[in-house]
């Protein structure tokens, strides 16, 4: 009876659904669905342990951006391209490309910055701008190159690398890590893209994720920016052509979520997990609506295979289990069983039952994803997926699923698709985030 629940769960309007989805899930289906769960038994190792808060009113002016590029700054190399200004308490350095490449480190609670040709040691109490005297100057941190201002800035224990720039020329560093921008075909998309992007890092400047230091981080946990390493035209075109544009609630800039592949289902939870921020944008959506968009997506379907091992590692670090028993189900085998206890709506695992031997394991949240990665760490794709025993190869677990990322807000890959298609990205944005109003802040 569950199985024929978890059917229901998948196909809520079998009617609407086009033959090649239902054809490939339902084949990965057919035989998995009717086992509740997985098991491996293992056989004894002979080589043990080898394996929304208020948000400001509309400005007229474009806004600077404060991300952070690191956030524990132990090692790292700096250099310089066009001319920045160091000024501190004792005296002003001036900094430009033949300075060469500066080790950064702490040294006690201190900050060093040394070459053959500088050596500055910075105490705590003081502050560390790096400011460009021209416009084009730029900055090379650990191999990536950024415009605007950096700063070092204490935090606690901790020294966190900030650069401070428009928020225009932040989006030129975003856009063309966020979505592809190589292909004609994608102009719209890239368009939509700048928009989404420009509207989360809005969201970001009146929601702060460290006030007074940061606005926004530089990777997946807000949006990735990596300066000025990948800048095409199309980026460039998608950014300039939507200046100033975002997506708004009531006037407001709205958390635009946006994710890589839907798979075909996107996500209509309310809240995204680890966030206290309601993802009002990302309901509403009939769940049928992307699966054509996102077809074009190398994530639309996928099969991984895991051992159990791999996921005994993972278990370990993810649920901090006693390394000695770990050593022990390592050294005299175990038997592991692994079972999707319950799905969301879209019908992504919500809860997934890890057995070791007598142990349980409850995994919700990113901690499914991360549960389930592969040997580098890499992390499961997305929560849409169903899991048994290879067929071939017992000793591993099967997994079969669909997207990648969370499935919120606008699906990256489903908006190429709509891009290829002919669509405007005004049209793509409405598609994904069809509460909000297209606006022009500045
Ligand atoms: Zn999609």
């Amino acid at each position: 009876m569950k199985n024929a629940s978890l059917k229901r769960q998948i196909y809520p309007q079998p009617k609407s659904y086009g033959p090649s989805v239902r054809g490939m899930l339902m084949s990965c289906l057919i035989f998995l669905v009717w086992s509740c769960g997985s098991t491996v038994k293992k056989t004894p190792s002979t080589q043990p342990g080898t394996t929304p808060s208020t948000t400001p009113a509309a400005s007229t002016t474009e806004p600077q951006i404060r991300a952070c590029l690191i956030d524990n700054v132990t090692r790292s190399g700096l250099s310089f391209d066009g001319n920045y200004v160091l000024v501190l308490e004792e005296a002003q350095y001036r900094f430009d490309s033949s300075i060469g490449t500066l080790s950064v480190f702490r040294s006690g609670k201190n900050l060093v910055f040394r070459n053959d040709r500088r050596y500055l040691d910075i105490a705590p109490d003081q502050l560390i701008v790096f400011r460009p005297l021209t416009k084009n100057s730029e900055f090379t941190l650990d191999n990536v190159s950024y415009r605007g201002e950096l700063s070092f800035v204490f935090d606690g224990d901790q020294v966190l690398a900030v650069n401070e720039l428009g928020l225009e020329r932040y989006l030129q560093g975003v856009v063309p890590f966020e979505i592809p921008t190589h292909q004609k075909g994608y102009t719209e998309a890239a368009f939509a893209q700048a928009v989404a992007a420009r509207t989360y890092a809005m969201h970001r400047l009146a929601n702060p994720v460290n006030a007074g230091v940061y606005d926004i981080r530089a990777d997946t946990r807000d949006q990735v920016y990596r300066g000025v390493q990948r800048l095409t035209d199309l980026a460039q075109r998608a950014v300039n052509s939507t200046r100033g544009m975002i997506l708004t609630e009531r006037g407001q800039p709205s958390p635009t979520y946006y994710h890589s592949t839907c798979g075909g289902i996107l996500e209509s939870d309310a809240m995204l997990p680890g966030s206290a921020v309601p993802a009002t944008a990302a309901v509403a959506h009939d769940l049928d609506k992307d699966e054509y968009n996102c077809r074009v997506s190398p994530f639309y379907r996928w099969v991984e295979f895991r051992d159990a091992e791999t996921i005994l590692v993972n278990l370990q670090r993810e649920f901090d289990i006693d390394s000695l028993r770990v050593e022990g189900w390592m050294n005299d085998g175990f038997t592991m069983s692994i079972e999707v206890l319950d799905r969301k709506p879209s019908s992504r695992a919500k809860t997934v039952r890890f057995r070791v031997e007598e142990q349980s394991f409850l995994a919700d949240g990113s901690r499914i994803r991360r549960s389930l990665a592969d040997e580098r760490g890499k992390l499961l794709p997305s929560d849409l997926f169903f899991i048994n025993l290879s067929p071939e190869n017992p000793d591993k677990f099967y997994i079969v699923g669909a997207g990648n990322g969370h499935g919120r807000g606008m699906c990256q890959w489903g908006a190429i698709g709509m891009s290829l298609a002919g669509r405007q990205y005004q049209s793509i944005l409405g598609f994904y985030y069809p509460d909000l109003t297209l606006a022009q802040m500045y």
